[in-house]
């Protein structure tokens, strides 16, 4: 009997896992092994649930193919090994990843398959198109710059999507592994994980595209897919959502895959550049002569800064383990642009909360913020006062994450500053951090 183990790590789906699939098609025994691997836990308690439901939703998905997802708890090169020895496997498969744990990981995976004689293949699917496998020419590694990444990337082959295997077959005697409790997570209001969720959001979403051009900086319509944390974990294949999308025609649907497209820009960025989280891209712009001030930064992680969009948005971020991308744009720019601070504590307490948050795109987009990364523009800055008054002209977003303004009307809710002395002292609403790199010209009277 040949039989494979197939370790899953961002790939939590049965539908267009190309490792599974070919693993299932090429072996007549197959092995599903998850290794909880604790380097990787407490470093958000929201991923953490997040990967909880979707491991449990995956197993019950292979036990109702006859199979199951084994589990294991350590090192996952050691694991993958021992299970491997175990069921005298000839076969590991491992979709292929970036970041730089993740490449270290695959790495050691290779080099303990050669000394045991397994023969170990990476697979596609974490993205749209491998990481690497468009680049701009002579020299140069990967694209620095999204336009020409996307023309790139739009007018490549993409792989054809594989099949979902109808039966998973696991070699006798092997014990599935317990799954441990249920973490609690933090935000009360995230989304829950798992392929069905995802596969269900996704097929409610195909519907919704027309209007995304239009609705998409649309801070209170909500009119994004929320998709993120299921293309973090691998519950929705990146490439079958591009393929579904792309078969509708229109700006909406166009606009949607080029953010699609975002996210594999960011995933050939951190491929080429393992430090993106620490290290800044360029070093002109604004990286030099960040402020300390851990004061300032602690309002801002507590949605405490005085400014009401900025607070919306972090406050969000606490509930959901989500945030819009406007409002990202926003709290981000806040704290690098106005109060001067670092991007790098901005990326970790985005990193603890987010349920979408991986090192490519979380670093990526901090860094093009910040000034430090790609934007071709590095000293652009949002103006807080303008992005809210044009992205929630009645301050609908504001009111429902921050309910201590719940009673101003319309727009004034964004510059409580400027109420009537009487009305703003019955707020129990701090005044705004002062600005360190742009002052006074969003608080001009
Ligand atoms: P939609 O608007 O429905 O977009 C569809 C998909 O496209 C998203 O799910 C996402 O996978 C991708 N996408 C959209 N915008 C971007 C973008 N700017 N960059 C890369 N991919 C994009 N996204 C993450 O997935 N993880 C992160 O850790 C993360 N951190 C961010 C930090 C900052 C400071 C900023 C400005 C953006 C960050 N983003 C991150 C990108 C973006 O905000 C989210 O992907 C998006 O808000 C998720 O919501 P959605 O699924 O409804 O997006």
């Amino acid at each position: 009997m040949k039989t494979a183990v197939v370790l899953l790590t961002r790939d939590l789906r049965v539908r267009d896992n190309p490792a599974l699939a070919t693993a299932c098609a090429n072996f007549e025994r197959v092995v599903p092994l998850y290794v909880l691997d604790p380097s990787l836990q407490d470093l958000s308690p929201n991923r953490s649930r997040f990967l909880h439901q979707c491991l449990a939703d995956l197993r019950e998905t292979l036990r109702g193919h006859g199979g199951d997802l084994v589990i294991r708890r350590g090192d996952p090169v050691a694991e993958t090994i021992k299970l491997a020895r175990a069921v005298h496997a000839e076969g590991v498969a491992l979709t292929s990843d970036v970041s730089r744990y993740a490449r270290r990981r695959q790495e050691r995976l290779a080099a303990e398959c050669e000394r045991h004689r397994i023969s170990f293949r990476l697979f596609p699917g974490v993205t749209v198109i491998d990481p690497g496998d468009v680049k701009p020419g002579a020299g140069s590694d990967h694209y620095k710059v999204f336009s020409p990444y996307h023309r790139a990337w739009a007018a490549a082959k993409w792989r054809d999507e594989v099949a979902t295997p109808r039966t998973v077959t696991l070699p006798d005697g092997v014990s599935a592994g317990r799954l441990p409790a249920a973490p609690k997570g933090e935000s009360p209001d995230a989304l829950a994980g798992g392929e069905t969720a995802g596969q269900r959001r996704v097929a409610g979403w195909l519907g919704h595209t027309g209007p995304y051009d239009e609705l998409h900086n649309d801070l209170p319509a909500d009119g994004t897919s929320r998709l993120s944390a299921y293309l973090r974990f691998g519950c929705v294949s990146p490439l079958a959502l591009a393929n579904a999308v792309r078969k509708h025609d229109g700006p909406g649907p166009e606009a949607f895959v080029r953010q699609l497209c975002w996210r594999d820009f960011y995933y050939q960025v951190a491929y080429a550049m393992p430090t993106l989280s620490t290290d800044a891209i360029r070093k002109t712009g604004e990286s030099d002569g960040w402020r300390d001030d851990s004061d300032a930064l602690r309002h801002w992680q507590d949605g405490l800064t005085g400014v009401p969009v900025v607070d919306a948005g972090m406050r969000q971020l606490q509930a959901e383990g989500y945030m819009h991308n406007r409002a990202r744009l926003i709290t981000a720019s806040f704290l690098t642009k106005h109060l001067g601070l670092d991007w790098r504590p901005g990326v970790k307490w985005f990193f603890r909360w987010l349920n979408d948050g991986d090192v490519p795109n979380n670093s990526g987009n901090w860094q093009w913020v910040a000034g430090t990364g790609n934007d071709t523009k590095p000293y652009r800055r949002f103006n807080p006062i303008r992005q809210a008054e044009r992205f929630d002209p009645e301050g609908v977003y504001v009111r429902r994450y921050v309910p201590e303004l719940a009673s101003i009307e319309g727009k004034a809710v964004h510059q409580p500053w400027r109420l009537p002395d009487a009305q703003r002292r019955g707020l129990d609403y701090p005044a705004p951090l002062e600005s360190h790199r742009d002052e006074a010209v969003w608080l001009r009277k």
